[in-house]
């Protein structure tokens, strides 16, 4: 597709390696010149701490980093800035739910209710908050395709479900999961959700409101900024519910030995000084993003993962793990008996980058009775070119094995 031609041209490191099929975005996406240039930038001629100071570095930085917190509310959808709460990423932003949010609202016999496709992140730390507390940690199914059907949805919510928390696209299978269905049944019984968009950020527009979640998660590494930096959104509601699970300073009003006032949300949950430049490269990446059209982005990775899909299937003896109706730009498989690091190793020989292991998704790899898969993952800067080329290298790594 033409808008993304030249795309390559924008990140330097395929300067470095033209020949490089980098398909491992899932994982992380490679950086472009103005996320690079924005974070030097900051360190070059910006520094200094925020909300702090009262010289013009810091009230500038200060400024800028508020500005960030606007332009990524406006990016998902959200009502204000101050639905935004900066994270260190995904991981980060779900573990601070459990522990501000859930924690104190959990009692034994309670049910959290997640999907047998959750990330470990989405998993974890509602299996240890459960465990701590008494109660239980309930999996939705998903069928042979790898999608959760809308009536087993239904059927697993109970009396005692409390929370729930459902990725929005699968990190191994590509299902695209029909979570604003999913958050408006589980909002006409008043249960929140926890949205995990660390693959659906890259993947879709979102829109936060229209979805109807009470907490969306995400990580800037994912969207071609930097590691270290994500986002927890959740609604006022929920906000004024969470209590803060760090404490120090930048988030409080007045603090004496006896007892300390706390400032407000999202403040209060960002004590400690925060990754300033990392918020200015996630600043820096939603702006690389909006010169392109959303919907463009959406149907371009789709159709790569769709082309990929297709000329897959023609090698003789590949099995594609997940084959959900409704999916993105992500493709599982595994080569015959060859196992995937075997495969993925003989690949990037072939200069092509792709992830071997069980994605963070232990449990999924159970169900599909794999123990690993190799798994590709695009986005703009890949092209059906790279797909054809990892089919032929494909090819050959079978005829080796043979
Ligand atoms: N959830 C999903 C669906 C993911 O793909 C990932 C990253 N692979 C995570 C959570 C965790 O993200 P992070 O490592 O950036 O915290």
């Amino acid at each position: 597709m033409p808008a993304f031609e030249n795309i390559k041209d924008a990140f330097p490191i395929f300067t470095k390696y033209p020949n490089l099929a980098y398909l491992d975005n899932a994982s992380t996406t490679q950086k472009p010149q103005q996320v690079i240039d924005r974070i030097s930038d900051f360190y070059k001629n910006e520094n200094a701490n925020i909300h702090r100071g009262i010289y013009d570095l810091s009230m500038n930085a200060s400024n800028e980093y508020e500005a960030v917190r606007a332009k990524v509310a406006k990016f998902i959808g959200a009502a204000s800035p101050k639905n935004i709460i900066y994270t260190k990423g995904t991981t980060d932003a779900i573990n601070l739910v459990a522990q501000s949010y859930l924690e104190n609202r959990l009692s034994k016999g309670d049910e959290v209710l997640i999907s047998a496709m959750e990330h470990h992140a989405n998993l974890i730390p509602w299996q240890q908050l459960c465990q701590k507390k008494g109660a239980t940690l309930k999996v939705i199914p998903i069928n042979n395709d790898g999608e959760i059907l809308l009536h087993e949805f239904k059927e697993a919510i109970s009396l005692q479900t409390k929370f729930m928390a459902i990725t929005h696209i699968s990190n191994t299978l590509g299902t695209i999961n029909k979570v604003r269905r999913m958050c408006h049944m589980a909002k006409e019984i008043g249960i929140p959700v926890l949205i995990d968009g660390a693959q659906s950020i890259a993947h879709l527009p979102i829109d936060v409101q229209d979805l109807d979640c009470d907490f969306f998660v995400f990580s800037g590494h994912k969207i071609f900024g930097p590691t270290g930096i994500g986002v927890l959104y959740a609604k006022e509601y929920v906000i004024k519910k969470m209590k803060p699970n760090q404490f120090g300073g930048g988030s409080i009003k007045n603090v004496a030995f006896e007892q300390t006032t706390f400032s407000e949300a999202p403040s209060v949950f960002e004590s400690g000084t925060p990754n300033i430049a990392g918020v200015m490269g996630l600043g820096a990446a939603i702006d690389f993003i909006a010169q392109f059209d959303k919907n463009e982005i959406a149907d371009y990775v789709h159709e790569l993962g769709r082309y990929a899909r297709i000329q897959l299937a023609t090698i003789e003896g590949l099995k594609i793990i997940g084959t959900a109706e409704n999916y993105s730009g992500i493709v599982s498989f595994n080569l015959g008996t060859i196992h995937a690091h075997d495969v993925a190793t003989f690949l990037n020989e072939e200069n092509i980058a792709v992830r071997a292991g069980h994605h963070c998704t232990q449990p999924l790899m159970d169900i599909f009775e794999v123990p690993a898969t190799v798994r590709v993952s695009f986005t703009i800067y890949n092209t059906k070119k790279e797909i054809d080329r990892l089919v032929v290298a494909l090819k050959k790594i079978k005829q080796f094995f043979e």
